[in-house]
């Protein structure tokens, strides 16, 4: 299983890298790297395993955090009604088109591969659409499709989808956007310490 060791951070140079394409069918290899990027998330949000291993609670994971520079995320969050799971393993993302309308998060981003406090915030696009090949990682198949994302699950994908393009969050960071709206979390549970 993944351990915090194998998380690189802000200045090891394979963050900066474009990633490169996956090759598709996945490869045994690529699959089990996946399997494992998606445990360390679920792994991170449990209570127990988190305080035993001292994971920091994450809803991301980008291949190149682990070293590999491979286009390829995984995510696992609920959207900010605390209404629908979204879990995705994405391999080949594009982003084909943005809401012009943009939207942050109200307590900033954060992220595994930025160990320091960063204070700031990011614009995102509150819509995203983007054509990804998911991947079912009981099977190891991968269909491809279109992913449409509002809110915070869209949020967490454009985080993750720098990563791929060599972009962390503290690149893009302001320290107000007054004429935009941020996200509305109508749930109590929101913790604004999550990983991305
Ligand atoms: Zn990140």
């Amino acid at each position: 299983m993944l351990l915090n060791k194998d998380i690189i951070v802000d200045g090891h140079p394979t963050l900066r890298l474009k990633a490169s394409d996956v090759e598709l069918p996945l490869s045994t290899e690529t699959l089990n790297i996946l399997r494992s990027m998606m445990e360390y998330i679920e792994n991170s949000q449990d209570d127990l395993l988190a305080e035993k291993y001292g994971f920091r609670p994450s809803v991301g994971l980008a291949a190149p955090q682990i070293n590999k520079s491979l286009k390829m995320f995984c995510m696992k969050t609920l959207d900010e009604n605390f209404d629908i799971l979204h879990q995705y393993t994405v391999v080949n993302p594009k982003i084909i088109s943005y809401s012009e309308v943009l939207t942050y998060l109200p307590g900033g981003e954060g992220c595994l591969s930025v160990p320091q406090e960063t204070t700031g915030l990011v614009k995102r696009h509150r819509k995203i659409k983007a054509r990804v090949y998911l991947v079912n990682l009981k099977t190891g198949e991968t269909k491809e499709i279109i992913l449409r994302l509002s809110g915070y699950p869209a949020i967490v994908f454009q985080h993750e989808y720098d990563h791929l393009m060599g972009i962390l969050f503290i690149d893009k960071i302001d320290k107000l956007l007054p004429n935009i709206e941020p996200i509305h979390f109508n749930y109590d549970e929101y913790d604004e310490q999550e990983k991305l």
